[in-house]
């Protein structure tokens, strides 16, 4: 990909802001009782809920090959995780499609909507999804590209890298090791 398709998929990562503003909008005027004041938690638990998806996806989906017929379809869902993992120093490999980002909101947001039954906390605790996610993909690149050598950035980086060159069945968090302690998949101390 050339430096302008970079950017255009960086660039086309404002869609998530753009929708979760849109459907804010949109929702707060179709639930009469919705307030503002609400996303104060609303945000944190979506964010939670990220922690927790960017760790199952990526135990539990990114490495898996799914029998798929069509090549489009499974070069989407198949090689996005694993291409990045054959060539971790490509750009073009690092972020997630946005197409493939939406899909999974969709999902997501459907689930939420059926469990919260009100358009406007779901759209909340979805704007907190979609927070998580673009701080991810910004952690994961800088991960991958940034030279610092100390503090934040480098903790995660040696964390990321043994997930990717010692042994990719532990360290899938990438923003936090958190659910990694969870579920008993973290590095194994030195
Ligand atoms: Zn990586
Ligand atoms: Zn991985």
């Amino acid at each position: 990909m050339t430096l302008r398709g970079r950017l255009v998929r960086f660039r086309s990562f404002w869609i998530f802001p753009l929708l979760a503003s849109f459907l804010l909008y949109l929702t707060s005027r179709g639930e009469p009782k919705s307030r503002f004041n609400d996303l104060f938690w609303l945000m944190p638990v979506g964010i939670l809920i990220w922690t927790l998806l960017e760790y199952a996806l990526h135990r539990f989906v990114f490495h898996i090959q799914f029998p798929i017929r069509d090549p489009g379809l499974r070069e989407i869902v198949n090689a996005s995780h694993l291409a990045h993992h054959a060539s971790p120093r490509d750009p073009t490999k690092l972020l997630v499609r946005p197409l493939y980002g939406l899909a999974i909101s969709t999902v997501l947001y459907a689930a939420l909507l059926a469990l919260s039954r009100n358009t406007f906390s779901a759209s909340g605790i979805m704007t907190g999804v979609w927070t998580g996610f673009l701080y991810y993909e910004a952690v994961h690149y800088r991960v991958h590209f940034s030279l610092s050598e100390s503090g934040f950035i480098a903790r995660q980086r040696r964390r990321h890298f043994y997930h990717h060159f010692t042994n990719n069945k532990r360290g899938f968090g990438v923003t936090s090791p958190l659910w990694d302690h969870v579920f008993g998949t973290t590095l194994p101390r030195p």
